[in-house]
């Protein structure tokens, strides 16, 4: 079994304007809606908690 890599892109909808943007998912920052400024990851010292629908993930 190939071991998963520690970090990888998400592809997250915002909830509030529908907008898909890519999300690092251990982001460092907050990382906002780039359309409407909702809050789509909030960092929590490891992986992000992504508030919003992930659509698929990527590395
Ligand atoms: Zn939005």
């Amino acid at each position: 079994m190939i071991p998963k890599p520690a970090s990888k892109f998400l592809r997250v909808k915002c909830e509030d304007c529908g907008n898909e943007q890519i999300v690092f998912d251990r982001a460092a920052s907050d990382v906002l809606c780039q359309v409407c400024g909702a809050t789509l990851a909030k960092p929590t010292g490891g992986k992000a908690a992504i508030r919003g629908e992930i659509l698929g993930a990527f590395e």
